[in-house]
């Protein structure tokens, strides 16, 4: 079988353990977060200024069950991949799998969100979004996400502005604000939306980050029959509530050139809320406020993205319901995503797709977003480059 290619708008980085100790005072390294393992590896505590929640981890024969060579599964069920916190190592992974180029999302800078204190916050997405940046200057393939301090929205820009200017293509936004903070739809936010649209920073949406109150389990929001499937189907709505609050208020009307991606949420759920934001707005048109120069759902047409990593019917969504803006993402190195059997998730979903929408799905889309990154190899033959 042909390689196939792939550019992933779905990848993570892991942060080492040092990182907040070795570039921060004591007393603000203390309060950044930290993950702690219990002994016998079945659940982990996380410690986020002051406040900690517990989380299950899967088991690593659970993991090593969907790898094509599970002989290469680390002995670390959230970072499972040899490459995943090494920039060299990443790119003989990728190149094994046949991923091209990367959308990275932090790991251990998701639980920033739940830090409370301004200054503790703006200092350590600082030194995540330095550690990143150091990260994406390995690679042309590798596009490492800022990530934005959101208590303050000036603290917000300031961060913005500095990413762009230092080389960053995307920033990073949980699908909710943190506690306390207004909806994204609210006028606070105006000043950041401006801001990415003046950068280029492509917003880039990752599910399942909604801040959480403290001592409370992350992502659970049913417990006992049923819990595990609610709880994943769950996290997919937070990006699309996103979509529909930066549409709604106006943001992307505002600013044609801002450019959203939601990452891991799925595709399908494009044309739906498009239709459904649509007959709000006509049905319900004399509540509307702010009025758009367009209808609501050729915003998301035009400037929302979305990926997605297993879905079969995420490639409809472009194919049969004339959303162009999917793209396909591995989720590497998490264990939902693809490590280990790339290539038959890739044959499965696109050979019986036609070459331009295969294409578009695995590179173009992608490419549109980040134009600076190197063409995608074609096939087995050409040699991968750094
Ligand atoms: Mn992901």
């Amino acid at each position: 079988m042909a390689k196939i290619w792939a550019n992933s708008g779905d990848s993570h980085l892991v942060e080492p353990q040092d990182l907040f100790t070795a570039n921060l005072p004591a007393d603000l390294a203390d309060r950044m977060p930290r993950a702690v393992k219990d002994p016998d590896g079945e659940w982990e505590t996380v410690f986020v200024d002051g406040e900690s929640f517990r989380r299950k981890l899967p088991k690593i024969e659970q993991v090593m069950a969907t790898m094509a060579r599970p002989e290469d599964a680390v002995d670390d069920p959230i970072i499972r991949a040899p490459g995943a916190n090494d920039p060299t190592l990443r790119l003989k992974d990728l190149d094994e799998e046949g991923i091209w180029a990367e959308v990275i999302y932090p790991s251990l800078g998701i639980w920033a969100f739940n830090i409370k204190d301004p200054l503790l916050l703006r200092e350590g997405v600082r030194v995540l979004n330095d550690w990143a940046l150091d990260f994406q200057n390995h690679s042309s393939r590798y596009i490492c996400c800022a990530s934005v301090p959101l208590l303050d929205v000036n603290d917000a820009v300031a961060e913005i502005e500095r990413a762009a200017s230092c080389g960053f293509h995307a920033g990073f936004l949980p699908v909710r604000p943190p506690f306390g903070r207004p909806p994204w739809q609210d006028p606070e936010w105006d000043p950041m939306w401006a801001a990415f649209a003046e950068t280029g920073l492509v917003i880039g949406f990752h599910i399942g980050t909604e801040p959480h109150k403290p001592d409370e389990r992350t992502g659970v929001y049913h417990r006992g029959r049923g819990g595990a499937v609610l709880n994943y189907v769950e996290t997919t709505y937070g990006g699309q509530r996103a979509v529909c609050q930066l549409i709604a208020c106006g943001a992307l009307d505002r600013h044609p050139d801002l450019r959203v991606l939601v990452s891991e949420g799925g595709a399908t759920w494009g044309p739906f809320i498009a239709d459904r934001m649509d007959e709000a707005y006509r049905q319900h048109g004399a509540a509307v406020r702010p009025k758009l120069s367009k209808l609501p759902s050729r915003y998301l047409y035009e400037q929302v993205y979305a990926s997605f990593q297993h879905d079969r019917s995420a490639v409809a969504a472009a194919a049969a319901m004339g959303w162009k803006n999917v793209l396909w993402g591995s989720d590497y190195p998490h264990y939902e995503g693809t490590f280990g059997h790339t290539q038959k998730v890739l044959h499965e979903l696109f050979d019986d797709v036609s070459p331009d929408l295969r294409q578009r799905i695995t590179v173009g889309a992608f490419e549109e977003l980040f134009p600076h990154v190197p063409p995608a190899p074609e096939g087995e033959p050409r040699e991968p480059t750094p």
